[in-house]
């Protein structure tokens, strides 16, 4: 039986122990830690080991199972023990646990690996709600672990200096010239190579870092573009995060102030995200930022969201028609009369329309007939290095 027998982890967090311990004290959360540290040793056999490898997380290692109906039992029973009230002098609390378990030889071949798989399996139970046990399962936590991974890194990418700039041109679709250039950030991680924003963008909002990292776009944006002849603008992307609660007036202030780029210059491009919630806040804020005298475009119109009644409620000076509105084009049919009238409209009201992803002079054809008067996509250039921006356009 012994060739069999399999060795499982199991890493179990303790439910809401923090709050616990903001509201009760330090005292009273040791005095939990040991009564949740003797009902899991009171649960396993004398042979498992039960240890704490963080403020309120326990490793439980079982030397030997069969069975996974075994580990199953022995989860639950866990998880039992816990939920059994404790009386702490005048209170009476009752504790929860989540739990990931990882076996070997079947998911890991070392103790290392033991642990990290039975951890990537307790972040996906503590995400999936109150409690409960998960079994390591390679296809949902390989995919965590290298999302984890991705965002560790890029908590340190900024100091690390690993960011830099594209600039795609928009170029203007009646008079054939480069009016514009769009900045594209781009991550070299030291390991993974060049990663693309649609991976690394989403983390930085849902942590927060794009406020600091789409700082560093805008100041290096202006100052690359203010080495520009005077007629060319920069774009910059921005991140409906960076508004929330932020005064963007003043950050944009400062960035052109210190570049020394006249706002005229600058152009915002935001997408409808943007529109989603207090209108009337964020109506103020893009009017604000008009003040300042910066342009501010729509990006992405097209996809989602996209309702031509922002156009009527918002400053916009631009939309961007997206790549995938374009990309259909010309198809002789129902798509070529929604970009007819999203640029028709867009006339009535006074704004100008670029259109994204041209990569056919069909598509280019179509689209300055019908009156777009400005085009990016890579018929015309794909995004280059600040570099190679002089020779771009003496061409
Ligand atoms: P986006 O703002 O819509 O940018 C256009 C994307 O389309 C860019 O991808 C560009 O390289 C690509 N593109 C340009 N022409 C063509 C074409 O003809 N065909 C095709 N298939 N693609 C084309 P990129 O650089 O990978 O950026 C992806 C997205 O990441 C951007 O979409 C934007 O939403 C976001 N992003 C990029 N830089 C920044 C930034 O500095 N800040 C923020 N918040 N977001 C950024
Ligand atoms: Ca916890
Ligand atoms: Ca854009
Ligand atoms: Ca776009």
């Amino acid at each position: 039986a012994s060739s069999e027998s399999k060795v499982a982890l199991l890493c179990i967090d303790l439910l809401d122990f923090k709050t616990i311990t903001d509201a009760m004290g330090a005292e009273t959360g040791d005095n939990i830690l040991q009564h949740a540290a003797e009902r899991l040793k009171a649960s396993v056999g004398t042979e498992d080991l039960v240890a704490r490898y963080s403020s309120d997380e326990f490793a439980v290692l079982l030397r030997s199972v069969s069975l996974s109906v075994e580990v199953d039992k022995l989860a639950l029973r866990l998880l039992q023990s816990l939920e059994e009230p404790i009386s702490l002098a005048d209170q009476i609390l009752v504790l929860g646990g989540s739990i990931g378990i990882s076996v070997a030889p079947d998911d890991a071949t070392n103790s290392l690996e033991l642990l990290r798989n039975a951890n990537a399996a307790l972040v996906r139970t503590k995400a999936s709600g109150r409690g409960g046990y998960q079994f390591f399962d390679p296809a949902a936590d390989v995919r965590l672990q290298a999302l984890a991974d991705l965002k560790l890194s890029l908590r340190d990418a900024l100091a690390r200096d690993e960011f830099h700039l594209v600039y795609q041109p928009v170029i203007d679709a009646v008079q054939g010239t480069v009016s514009s250039f769009e900045a594209l950030i781009r991550w070299q991680h030291p390991e993974r190579g060049l990663v693309s924003p649609a991976d690394f963008i989403p983390l930085a909002e849902e942590t927060g870092w794009i406020i600091a990292i789409g700082g560093w776009v805008l100041r290096e944006a202006c100052k690359q573009a203010a080495t520009w002849p005077e007629g060319i603008s920069v774009a910059v992307n921005f991140s409906a995060v960076q508004f929330e609660g932020r005064n963007m007036e003043a950050e944009i202030g400062s960035a052109l102030k210190d570049s020394g780029l006249a706002p005229g210059r600058l152009v915002i491009e935001l997408t409808e995200t943007i529109l989603l919630q207090d209108d009337d806040a964020k109506n103020k804020a893009l009017r604000a930022l008009r003040g300042l005298g910066v342009r501010i475009a729509m990006d992405d119109f097209g996809t989602g969201y996209s309702s031509l009644g922002y156009l009527r409620r918002f400053p916009f000076d631009t939309i961007k028609i997206d790549q995938s509105l374009v990309r259909g084009l010309p198809d002789g049919a129902g798509g070529d009369a929604i970009v007819y009238a999203v640029i028709s409209l867009a006339h009535s009201l006074g704004i100008s329309v670029t259109a994204e992803g041209v990569e056919t002079p069909a598509q280019f054809e179509l689209l300055r007939q019908q009156g777009a008067s400005h085009v990016q996509g890579y018929l015309f250039s794909r995004p280059v290095q600040a570099s190679e921006i002089p020779s771009l356009l003496t061409r």
